[in-house]
């Protein structure tokens, strides 16, 4: 934990030297000193982004297959470095260690789908009305790109931006959350590795000095963002006043509903995964289940006794289910909902508020049950380990409870019936569905973006991101003879 906090500027290191400053400590060892640290200066903004433009000048004519190269290097020295960077999730922000593997080679495969797809061709031959007119479009890069992003997927959400944004010939300025530092500069120090020109991907630690800096900043052509609602809707204002351009992933209420039809032990255990995992920080965990009267009973009392038998504790055991939530920020959040759910009298089925934390900032699994859709825990995001049952009539009045809400990120449906399952795709107004699959979970190929409160702007991961990073350009060329 002694380790320098540097930024990357320009490929050189260097210590933040704003006035804002974090506390950061390993959520699951209370008992080990913390770190307080400075955060960077609007200063140091104007620094990283002036490298970042320089850089993208030759950047940006460098060759397809070169940059392909560097990012295919990245991606094998993350899957090299699997369990070190797995650590360093696990301990910034408490993730249980299977997880944060999980999440280590996801980000290897991210950069490793955008380098394959550096190598196509991005654009179209068309005809043409006019003689002799040779016709094509092209994909060109808007510039710097200032990449802000949370604290949940500490690895994976940067790579998914910066891979198809140095792809296609921008560069880089990331902010990440300043929750996890030394998961940041790791990665940092993967692309310096690689041979990333210096200037291409620039870090700065920052929270909102930094962060507002980089938004407002007129050498940022777009911010590509992910965290709450509240601060991508302020971040999309920002750039909207100045035209430039913003892709913000944000928060999510999803919901998985079960239908008459569904397999009861699915439900129970996409439910679980769904709600528990990552201590349900994740933007699609399940946080509203919406269950049929034919299937309401045997699901409560099932996923109850489930929840309750869930092993709470030291995230690095393999054993362990569910480590802490990431700080103290976020356990006192989780708290306040859990006491709103018991002051607004809701049946409290499992788990509940948690002692002072001593150890760590552990919660234990969290239920309420028959939860009216107006309450509080039906409605809003919670983002921890506390999930709200709501019994509905059917499949119809389901889609209501989902409709009404403010956000569209993932929603599931479980369900055997193929008329039932239809109509949910089709009805839910949300930027993901799965049928008989957790709402958590995405594949990298598939674009993935929310709906009202969750997203604005181009999706991002697969080539739909493409349309953020990048200018289309039509050239007409007519010949001479
Ligand atoms: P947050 O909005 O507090 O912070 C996100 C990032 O924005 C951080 O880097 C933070 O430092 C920065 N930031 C904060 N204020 C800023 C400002 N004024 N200007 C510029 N940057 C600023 O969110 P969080 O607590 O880090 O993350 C949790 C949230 O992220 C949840 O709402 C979750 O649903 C959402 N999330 C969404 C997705 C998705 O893809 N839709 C994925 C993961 C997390």
């Amino acid at each position: 934990m002694n380790t320098p906090i540097l930024n990357i500027i320009d490929g050189t290191p260097i210590a933040p030297d704003g006035s804002e400053t974090w506390q950061i400590a390993n959520p699951a060892r209370l008992d080990l000193p913390s770190r307080h640290y400075a955060l960077s200066s609007p200063e140091q903004v104007d620094l990283a982004v002036a490298a970042a433009h320089t850089a993208q000048k030759i950047w940006a004519e460098t060759s397809p297959m070169l940059r392909a190269d560097l990012m295919m290097k990245a991606a094998a020295l993350i899957a090299e470095r699997q369990e070190e960077l797995a650590l360093l999730i696990t301990r910034e922000m408490g993730k249980p260690l299977v997880e944060s593997r999980g999440e280590v080679g996801y980000a290897a495969k991210i950069l490793q789908f955008y380098a394959a797809e550096a190598q196509r061709p991005r654009g179209e031959t068309l005809s043409s009305g006019r003689p002799r007119v040779h016709y094509y479009t092209v994909r060109e890069p808007i510039g710097v790109i200032g990449a802000i992003t949370p604290w949940n997927f500490p690895l994976s959400i940067a790579c998914w931006k910066i891979g198809p944004a140095i792809m296609t010939g921008n560069t880089v300025v990331w902010k990440p959350s300043p929750q996890h530092p030394l998961c940041s500069q790791a990665l940092m120090q993967v692309f310096l590795d690689a041979g990333l020109p210096n200037g291409v991907v620039n870090m700065l630690h920052g929270a909102v000095d930094a962060g507002s800096a980089l938004v407002a900043h007129p050498g940022v052509q777009g911010i590509s963002f992910t965290g709450s609602s509240a601060t991508g809707e302020a971040i999309y204002q920002t750039t909207s006043a100045r035209l430039a351009r913003a892709q913000c992933e944000m928060g999510g209420k999803n919901v998985l509903y079960v239908h008459e039809s569904g397999d009861l032990q699915t439900a129970v255990t996409l439910a679980i995964e769904g709600a528990f995992r990552s201590a349900g920080q994740k933007c699609t965990g399940t946080s509203w289940i919406l269950l049929d009267p034919a299937i309401a009973d045997p699901f409560i009392e099932a996923f109850l006794a489930r929840a309750r038998a869930l092993d709470v504790g030291d995230p690095e055991l393999a054993s362990t289910f569910l480590g802490p939530v990431a700080d103290v920020r976020q356990f006192t959040k989780v708290c306040d909902y859990i006491e709103a759910g018991i002051e607004e009298g809701l049946a409290l089925s499992c788990g509940g508020l948690p002692a002072a934390p001593e150890m760590g900032y552990f919660i234990a699994p969290t239920v309420f049950t028959d939860v009216p859709a107006t309450s509080r825990l039906a409605r809003e995001e919670i983002f921890g380990p506390v999930v709200a049952i709501t019994r509905v009539a059917d499949l119809t009045d389901a889609i209501d409870h989902i409709n009404t809400g403010t956000y569209g990120l993932s929603n599931t449906i479980i369900a055997t019936d193929l008329g039932a399952i239809q109509k949910f795709s089709r009805k839910v107004e949300s930027g993901v569905i799965n049928v008989n699959l957790p709402t958590a979970g995405v594949e990298m190929h598939a674009p993935f973006g929310g709906w009202k409160r969750s997203g604005l702007g181009a999706p991002e991961q697969g080539l739909k991101t493409l349309d953020f990073y990048t200018h289309w350009r039509s050239v007409a060329i007519q010949s001479p003879i």
